[in-house]
């Protein structure tokens, strides 16, 4: 058999109990209120007839009937003398009841079809015994009643089938929605066009909600996509350059004769394996850092000592581009850290200010403490990096048109930047162009959770 529909199910779990919840309230209705209009005829019977028995005057042993009305309210009155003889009203306006005079008594009495209630009271006024008795009958009580059961009847279908009618128009709407979803999220695995979005009438309900976050998800995994995408090509771009150049070089190196050529040509396929070795292992870093794999190897370092080792190795680089390479480094400065990372670091920053420097330019390494921190910043007085270019120096494979000239692979800065947030560190640039930058580093002393 066919499950029906949420939509469906939804609807007739909520039409049933509706169902149920007004047969309840009408059984309920139709039982109290019964008691409460007997209730409410027989107070007021009562009410009328002692009311009756304030007004009777006595003149004489005569009764005196003027001024006094014998039907109130639906409320006929009769007054009997000691013996039971009708003494007012003298013309009979209402139904007489034949039963006996009982004091205080309500009675039921049935009478021509019909229900009756009957009120006697004993009472004496003007030195005169007299009986009023009232009478009312309870057919207002029934036909109330009836009145109500033709109205419940014609209402609750009313009332269940518009209940039914906006249920299942509501849920239909919410479901309509999802049907889109549904059919968007098909178009998207079928075609893997991931700009496709859930459609969001961005009414802020649930099933709008959800579509905002899906979208969201799908906006998040279109950019890691791209990304990757990018970084495929880009990697695959960088790596065909030094491959090309070997297999070139090795094809030239085969059919050249002369010595001193062979030794140019393994130059140059030293040169571009090392490129390729140096992209590779950067490569490696950042596809073990994006699947999460890179456990840092957390030890005390002794930041300044790398500091002073790193300006060291480039010593000799700076002097043949006769560039002054100087230090300001307090010294004892240590951190929890990851060493092979920190040399990546200062490796690529002080290369970079050394790289992209002029002739005859200075290289500034600082290092200081400040409170929990230390703040090391690499300043060089070189070309210079453009406010447009401030914002991509930190992408993959990026280069600066001028830098192209020069060895590198536009890995180094991304590097940087992840080195910064594995160590909870954060680095800022600020640069002109043809005067110089200054890479600013601040990193946490103590490893922080
Ligand atoms: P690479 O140095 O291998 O090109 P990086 O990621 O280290 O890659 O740097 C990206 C780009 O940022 C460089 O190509 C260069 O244009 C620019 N850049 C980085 N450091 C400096 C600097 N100190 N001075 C001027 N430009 C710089």
């Amino acid at each position: 058999m066919k499950k029906l529909s949420i939509k469906g199910r939804v609807t007739l779990w909520y039409t049933s109990l509706l169902i149920m919840l007004l047969c309840v309230v009408v059984v309920y209705l139709f039982a109290f209120s019964g008691q409460v209009f007997t209730r409410q005829i027989k107070y007021k019977l009562l009410d009328i007839v002692s009311d009756t028995v304030q007004e009777v005057r006595f003149h004489n042993g005569e009764m005196d009937t003027e001024d006094m009305d014998f039907y109130k309210d639906g409320v006929s009155i009769f007054v009997y003398d000691t013996n039971g003889r009708l003494i007012a009203p003298r013309i009979n306006r209402g139904m007489q009841v034949d039963s006996i005079l009982e004091d205080q008594s309500v009675k039921r009495v049935v009478m021509e079809k019909e229900v009756w209630m009957v009120h006697d009271l004993y009472a004496e006024k003007d030195d005169t015994g007299f009986w009023v008795r009232g009478i009312i009958s309870t057919s207002e009580v029934t036909s109330t009643l009836q009145n109500m059961i033709i109205l419940a009847l014609c209402a609750v279908p009313v009332f269940i089938g518009v209940a039914w009618i906006g249920g299942w128009l509501i849920t239909k709407r919410a479901f309509a929605v999802i049907g889109e979803m549904t059919k968007t999220a098909e178009s998207i695995i079928s075609g893997e066009d991931l700009t496709l979005r859930l459609p969001n009438d961005s009414s802020g309900d649930e099933i709008s909600n959800l579509s905002a976050t899906i979208n969201k998800m799908l906006a998040r995994l279109q950019k890691v996509f791209e990304r990757e995408r990018q970084f495929t090509s880009d990697a695959s771009h960088e790596l065909r350059t030094p491959v090309s150049i070997i297999l070139s070089q090795c094809e030239y190196g085969l059919e050249t004769v002369e010595e001193k050529e062979k030794q140019y040509c393994f130059e140059a396929i030293l040169r571009q394996g090392k490129r390729m070795s140096t992209l590779l292992s950067q490569l490696l870093l950042l596809a073990r850092a994006d699947s999460g794999r890179f456990q840092p190897d957390w030890e005390r370092v002794d930041f300044s000592e790398l500091c002073e080792m790193t300006v060291e190795e480039w010593e000799e680089k700076a002097q043949e581009e006769d560039i002054k390479l100087q230090c300001n480094i307090e010294s004892g400065i240590s951190l929890w850290a990851d060493e092979t990372l920190c040399i990546r670091l200062l490796t690529n920053l002080i290369g970079n200010a050394v790289k992209y420097n002029k002739k005859g330019g200075n290289v500034i390494v600082s290092l200081k403490k400040e409170n929990e921190s230390c703040i090391l910043s690499v300043k060089d007085t070189g070309k210079g990096i453009s406010k447009e270019e401030q914002e991509k120096i930190w992408h993959r494979f990026y280069r600066g048109d001028s830098a192209r000239s020069s060895e590198g692979t536009g890995l180094g800065l991304s590097m940087v930047k992840w080195i910064c947030t594995v160590h909870r560190g954060e680095i800022f640039v600020e640069s002109e162009p043809d005067i110089g930058s200054i890479f600013t580093i601040k990193f946490p002393l103590e490893k922080k959770d």
